[in-house]
């Protein structure tokens, strides 16, 4: 082939800006080249690092400086707000590219079927969690009337939404915390967070790191009952086996024996309480119900059938992300993924859908972290590549990179450029450092449009 290898990749998060980054790497890169064009239906790139890590994870949000560097190239180009399939569908993609990856990630909360979960009061992590990230499509304000919450899972997202409710506003300033999200969080009346595991310590999901930051806010105390410290045979080799459950149940049993602290927030971390109902009044939300578990030897839990009511008055589920179903896609219901083989996308026949991949949490669900996007994503371009060596993609109608723009323009959508990102990132910048701040986030898209030059 004479030209550069044309590939599109849908979503600009973590996993499709690897995908890009290990395509540039290859040797096909060198001969005949690859041309990759983003499409990200948010006006700015990153995925979850801009709408999922909190705010006061400067650390973690940093690595957007690395995937800066992948989108620098000019071999990359990003068309930001642009969704698939409404701007540009399978068949348009197919008439410009050689192949396509899907890395569109997940947005929003996995279903918890307990009744009352329909209640006022009643919360979904991920709507929270693009509420104090800014993210434009959600409403600006958020109710934080209640003085004692539950928090439903034992994940790093369990972990965020806790830490966020318990810590002050003026401790969540100094980050990129929109304003809108600050005056939210000012009128913040919780004062007691109690999070909810149905299992026990050694079955936490919590990453160490993350657990023990939650000691580290002057205003949170963390209490942890030590009743709910117990191992079973299976605990034990769950410890054994895993050092990082062992690392979390070890600062769960410091927690449980010192002695309790003042600080004004108290954060409960409570085991072996399964919610069973969302308890209501007005269709408001008045309690939670929880079941009391047992390990059974194996490391699972039963019912002990001794309940207790908690008088919290707002119910954050932290139980998992979800992926929306892609359009013209194969779509596996019980995992909410596109099925794959090495990344190839599988038709139901069990034949791969010619030149159509996957990856990220698309393909594999929402689990891990940003860094296991890379391994995920250097699978799929592994095989994209063997597929195109092999003769075996579809040959593009019109591969020229000029047809997409001209295809955009035509159909008036209002996309943004990589050169946009860098105007919006100046922009951010720019309303921060008046207050000494490193970035304030702009929320609204047509703000994002404007100041991206779109
Ligand atoms: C609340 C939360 C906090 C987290 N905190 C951390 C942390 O501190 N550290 C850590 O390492 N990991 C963290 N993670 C995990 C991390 O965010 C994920 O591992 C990673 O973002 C997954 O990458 P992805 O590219 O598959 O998906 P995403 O990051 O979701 O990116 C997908 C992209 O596709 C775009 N998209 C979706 N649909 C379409 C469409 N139809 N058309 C066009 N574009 C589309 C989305 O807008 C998005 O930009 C966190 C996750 C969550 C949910």
């Amino acid at each position: 082939m004479s030209r550069p290898l044309r590939v599109a990749i849908v979503g600009a998060g973590p996993a499709g800006i690897y995908a890009a980054d290990a395509l540039l790497k290859s040797e096909a890169a060198a001969d005949p080249g690859v041309s990759i064009d983003l499409f990200e239906r948010m006006p700015a790139p990153f995925g979850l690092i801009r709408y999922g890590v909190a705010p006061d994870h400067p650390r973690i949000k940093g690595i957007i400086t690395a995937l800066h560097q992948v989108l620098d190239k000019p071999q990359i180009r990003l068309f930001g707000n642009v969704d698939y399939p409404t701007d540009i569908s399978l068949d348009d993609l197919r008439a410009f590219y050689d192949a396509v990856i899907f890395s569109t990630g997940a947005t929003a909360d996995r279903e918890l079927r307990i009744p009352g979960i329909e209640l006022d009061g009643s919360y979904g992590a991920a709507d929270f969690v693009s509420w104090y990230d800014g993210h434009p499509d959600v409403p600006r304000t958020w109710p934080l009337e209640a003085e004692k919450v539950a928090v439903l899972g034992v994940g790093n997202v369990a972990l965020d939404v806790a830490r966020v409710l318990a810590k002050t506003a003026d401790e969540l300033l100094p980050t990129e915390i929109p304003a809108n999200v600050y005056d939210g969080l000012k009128a913040n009346k919780a004062l007691e967070v109690h999070v909810f595991g149905r299992r026990g310590p050694a079955q936490a999901k919590f990453s160490p790191m993350e657990l023990r930051e939650l000691d580290h806010s002057p205003n949170i105390e963390v209490i942890v009952d030590p009743e709910d410290i117990d191992y079973d045979e299976g605990s034990i080799a769950t410890r054994r086996g895993n050092k990082q459950a062992d690392m979390v149940a070890k600062t769960l049993e410091n927690w449980a024996i010192r002695d309790a602290g003042d600080r004004p927030h108290k954060l409960f971390l409570h085991f072996f309480e399964s919610p069973t109902e969302i308890l209501g009044e007005d269709g408001k939300v008045v309690g939670l119900r929880t079941e009391r578990t047992a390990l059974d030897g194996t490391g699972n839990v039963k019912g002990t059938g001794e309940f207790k009511d908690w008088d919290v008055t707002a119910v954050y589920r932290a139980v998992g992300y979800l992926s929306d179903k892609l359009p013209k896609l194969p779509w596996d219901i019980e995992t909410g993924t596109v099925p794959d083989e090495g990344g190839r996308v599988l038709q139901e026949t069990g034949e791969h859908l010619q030149s159509t991949y996957v990856t990220g949490w698309i393909r594999r669900g929402p689990v891990g972290l940003i860094g296991h996007t890379k391994g995920d994503a250097n699978e799929t371009v592994a095989n994209l590549l063997d597929d195109h060596a092999n003769g075996r993609l579809q040959t593009p109608a019109s591969p020229a990179p000029e047809a997409v723009d001209a295809f955009l323009t035509e159909r008036d959508i209002r996309f943004t450029t990589w050169e946009g990102w860098y105007k919006l990132d100046a922009a951010e910048k720019a309303l921060g450092e008046p207050q000494g701040r490193e970035r304030v986030k702009i929320v609204e898209r047509e703000d994002m449009l404007k100041a991206s030059g779109a």
